[in-house]
């Protein structure tokens, strides 16, 4: 197998090019002609050939049999959940997802009969005490939001397989670059591809991938709820697929000298990244990933003041999302987690002071020297 950098450049492109065409043009039409023995294509059919080159350059990338791009992650999240479960069936997944996902478990599913247990990560070989005779999906992120907790996921994939659940995971904060879950034995794999795989922030778009059974299953699920990848963010995200593998190594490298130079500040209480030492799932996060992305997440110190910190930044963009070029910065507590009450996110360990930072791809002396610059104006003003 090429390498993943050839991979993304070469794997999925039409041969011959189409005209001659070094990059695939838009296919900005709904509908193709064709003739009596022809398939039909059209755009909401997943098959315009900018649809196809994005599926086979994803299924490599991947490292998958099939991949299927649709219109957000939560379209992909959605319409996954929606093909593998029937009413009456129960799904089992641990509590620390992202908030869009809790809420589709919490609010659509159960309308459609799906019911649901959300456990403690710790030891998913203790949620067997959660299963039904109607379980049938295992659901999990391989790092998640905002603490940046790296899950047993060798340990889940063993319990789907012994209780015979298809197992899911959300590999959005990682990246195919970072961790390929499904030669782990992950059955399905989704990702937000409005994060890294997109990486500038002007697109949304999310992808499933896995064995051709599943995927063709949820690519009919798609048809019929009409959640497909527009023809020019298809555009988009293929140009994107062709920088991850550089845009990775340098969100992977700059992050882990943030994290380094926050961790010895006296305004920062605590770091969580999981390349650095002092993260408590550091040791399976190196047995599993080849890096650890460009995710920081900072306990300020108590007393040091928030909104001072964001106030003097000049780098980071207060904006919600994660994975774009420009670095982003979030107080989840505003943010991903203002649904819950304190104390539900007390038990999470999400308190006012934590700040989350997507780091982005600015040079690494100049995102640091801003980021201790605004720690030293939220330390004075604690002191003041
Ligand atoms: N999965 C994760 C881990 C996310 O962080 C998000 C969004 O923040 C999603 C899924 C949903 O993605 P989208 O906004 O593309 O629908």
């Amino acid at each position: 197998m090429a390498d993943f950098d050839t991979r993304a450049l070469h794997d999925g492109e039409p041969v011959p090019r189409i005209e001659g065409a070094v990059t695939l043009p838009i296919f900005q039409t709904a509908t193709y002609s064709h003739t009596a023995d022809e398939p039909l294509r059209y755009v909401r059919l997943n098959n315009s050939p900018n649809h196809e080159a994005l599926h086979d350059k994803l299924a490599s990338l991947t490292e998958t049999d099939e991949a299927l791009v649709t219109a957000s992650g939560m379209a992909a999240i959605s319409s996954t959940l929606l093909t593998l479960l029937d009413a009456g069936d129960h799904l089992v997944a641990p509590e620390t997802l992202y908030g869009g996902t809790l809420e589709l478990f919490d609010t659509l599913l159960p309308r459609l009969g799906i019911d649901h247990s959300v456990l403690p990560a710790g030891r998913p070989s203790a949620w067997a005490e959660a299963l039904t005779d109607d379980t049938t999906v295992l659901y999990a992120e391989s790092i998640t939001n905002p603490l940046l907790e790296v899950p047993d996921l060798p340990e889940m994939v063993s319990f789907a397989d012994a209780h015979d659940l298809v197992s899911v995971v959300d590999n959005t904060f990682a990246s195919p670059v970072n961790l390929r879950p499904a030669p782990l034995g992950f059955d399905v794999v989704l990702h937000s591809a409005t994060k890294y795989l997109g990486g500038h922030s002007d697109v949304a778009a999310g992808v499933v991938a896995g064995p051709s059974s599943l995927v063709e299953a949820v690519r009919h699920t798609l048809t019929l709820t009409g959640g497909m990848l527009d023809p020019h963010a298809c555009f988009l995200l293929h140009r994107s697929l062709k920088t991850l593998g550089m845009r990775m190594r340098r969100h992977n490298a700059t992050a882990a000298s943030v994290a380094s130079a926050l961790a010895d500040h006296e305004a920062v209480d605590q770091v969580y990244y999981p390349g650095h030492p002092s993260h408590p799932h550091h040791e399976r996060a190196r047995a599993l990933f080849d890096a650890y992305g460009g995710m920081v997440s900072v306990e300020l110190a108590p007393g040091a003041d928030p909104e001072v910190f964001f106030d003097r930044l000049t780098l980071p963009i207060r904006a919600p999302s994660l994975g774009g070029v420009e670095s982003l910065v979030t107080q989840p507590a505003l943010t991903s987690h203002r649904g819950l009450s304190p104390a539900e996110r007390q038990a999470l360990g999400i308190t006012e002071r934590l700040i989350r930072l997507s780091v982005g791809l600015e040079a690494p002396d100049d995102l640091v020297a801003d980021l201790r610059d605004a720690l030293d104006a939220s330390h004075s003003a604690a002191a003041r």
